[in-house]
């Protein structure tokens, strides 16, 4: 379902042999300027999955966003993210200079990975408890925090690491963690914003034959 912190939707449909992309299907073709109706279905119109979620609708989960500004505003690829973990009221448990934040608000247009498996749901019951215990913990304190060594990273890899021990797992070292579920969404996300900007700038965004993309009917 749409809702309006992750963007407009974008859509996309096949016309001259093209793929085109905007936000609202057009009367007219952009590229013939022939009035589009669907007589293939493979024409049709169909809507990009948006990368975002509202990080503040999600429980249990690790959240990403840039430290500064929202992902489709001012994210460049090479921006600082911010990273939280949500308890199961959509609290926003994230560590910085000041300490450890209980966000209620501020993370609408986040990158949401779900960190209880299926067969990890007893955890569900214990999840406030272990996150308020742990952000508690001494290790957080404001004068804790260091640029480098003792940040946001360390505090939610922290946490995400007590969790896999009690469930009897492997611990992820920092390295493993952005490269199995960091960068392949910082990836997602690029190429999306990427799409979504080149739409606002020029209205509708053309590529070479329909191509294989993740969507959505
Ligand atoms: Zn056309």
């Amino acid at each position: 379902m749409w809702c309006p912190e992750a963007g407009k939707p974008v859509i996309k449909f096949n016309h001259c042999q093209r793929s085109i992309y905007g936000f609202s299907v057009p009367e007219r073709c952009p590229l013939c300027q022939q009035s589009v109706h669907w007589r293939k279905l493979e024409e049709a119109p169909v809507s990009i999955s948006n990368p975002f979620t509202n990080g503040h609708r999600e429980k249990c989960s690790f959240l990403l966003r840039p430290t500064q500004g929202t992902f489709l505003r001012d994210y460049d690829g090479r921006s600082d993210l911010h990273v939280g973990i949500t308890n199961t009221n959509g609290v926003v448990y994230n560590y910085t200079i000041q300490g450890v934040h209980r966000d209620e608000a501020g993370w609408e247009q986040s990158v949401s990975i779900p960190l209880l498996q299926p067969n990890m749901y007893g955890l569900m019951d214990q999840w406030d408890k272990y996150l308020e215990d742990f952000s508690n913990s001494g290790a957080w304190l404001p004068h804790r925090y260091e640029e480098d060594h003792c940040n946001c990273y360390s505090y939610t890899l922290t946490f995400i690491n007590c969790v896999l021990s009690t469930e009897g797992q492997e611990r992820l070292d920092k390295n493993d963690f952005t490269e199995k579920y960091v960068l392949p969404r910082t990836r997602k996300v690029s190429k999306y914003i990427t799409l979504y900007r080149a739409i606002e700038e020029h209205g509708f965004h053309v590529t070479d034959s329909p191509q294989p993309e993740a969507s959505t009917p």
